[in-house]
């Protein structure tokens, strides 16, 4: 496994592969790498001949700088671990090289990033397609995976490709959850003992919106307080928001049109302390 560290070397390490008629599968993470992280490489190497994964903690992303700076950063496990995975390249530029003086372009987003995440993360989904659009460029894949636990992510991604012809396979990849059902993020390890264990309140919430959608006559305002109500009774927990809406075009959804699998999902955030958990999940499906 090779590491690279700067677009340039990455680029020209992409072209030989592709010389050479070899297809490229990306993963791109900011590391703290976890089983989730692994399962997106897995899927990628079924897609692909070689797997790129890039770790960089992408400051433009960032809209709480406390955030960033206490955002883990463990480099050498990642390394090892992407390459015990069987990754072809780690791609890990430092900022000053993503960055580097002079640098000012930047990818807006469309309404897709207006709603749910947006509001209250200001420049975060920018930030975001700016690196990736970045990222792609470098790496060049014909295939990239990204996770359903970053929803909202998932769609601008695909809008962005679609709307600058960029031609790489977008592919959502379900959530990886711990065995207790917390879905696994690389923000798990700041939380105390007491807070990782309040956290199942966080997927319990959804398995009770799950089974107060299920009762036919129940309408999206009961659901979310079924779900709330459940965040509420958890004294370690802090309720940012829940909402439902429509898997394609992200819209809240406030009345029950289609119960069909796929169609609505329920998306979550949720404070134990200062760190900032979110997660979604089907409606009427998982
Ligand atoms: P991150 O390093 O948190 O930016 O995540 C990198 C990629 O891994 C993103 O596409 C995330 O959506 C995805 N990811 C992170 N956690 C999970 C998880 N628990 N299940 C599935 N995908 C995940």
């Amino acid at each position: 496994m090779i590491t690279i560290a700067t677009p340039g070397e990455m680029r020209a390490w992409s072209a030989r592969r592709h010389r050479e008629g070899r297809t490229i599968g990306f993963v791109p993470t900011m590391g703290a790498l976890h089983d989730g992280h692994l399962q997106l490489i897995a899927d990628a190497a079924e897609r692909s001949d070689d797997v790129v994964v890039s770790i960089f903690v992408n400051p433009l992303q960032f809209d709480v700088d406390a955030d960033f700076d206490a955002y883990p950063r463990p480099i050498d496990a990642d390394v090892a671990a992407c390459d015990t995975a069987g990754v072809a390249a780690v791609y890990a530029p430092t900022a000053a090289a993503m960055y580097p003086s002079g640098y000012q372009t930047r990818v807006v987003p469309g309404a897709l990033a207006d709603l749910m995440e947006g509001p209250g993360r200001p420049g975060h989904f920018e930030g975001v397609v700016t690196v990736v659009n970045k990222l792609f460029g470098a790496v060049q894949p014909e295939v990239a995976i990204f996770g359903q636990k970053d929803f909202q992510q998932l769609r601008i991604i695909e809008r962005m490709v679609a709307d600058l012809d960029i031609g790489t396979e977008i592919i959502g990849h379900p959530i990886v959850r711990d065995p207790d059902g917390v879905a696994q993020s690389s923000r798990n390890v700041r939380l105390t003992t007491e807070q990782r264990s309040a956290a199942v309140a966080v997927p319990h919430s959804l398995d009770a919106a799950v089974d107060a959608a299920r009762r036919p006559t129940t309408d999206p305002v009961d659901v979310v307080a079924a779900a709330v109500a459940v965040i509420d009774a958890e004294p370690m927990a802090r309720h940012e928001y829940t909402t439902i809406f429509d898997a394609d075009d992200l819209t809240e959804v406030d009345r029950f049109t289609d119960r069909s699998v796929g169609r609505v999902r329920i998306a979550t955030a949720v404070w134990f302390g200062d760190v900032r958990l979110i997660d979604n999940r089907d409606l009427f499906g998982d």
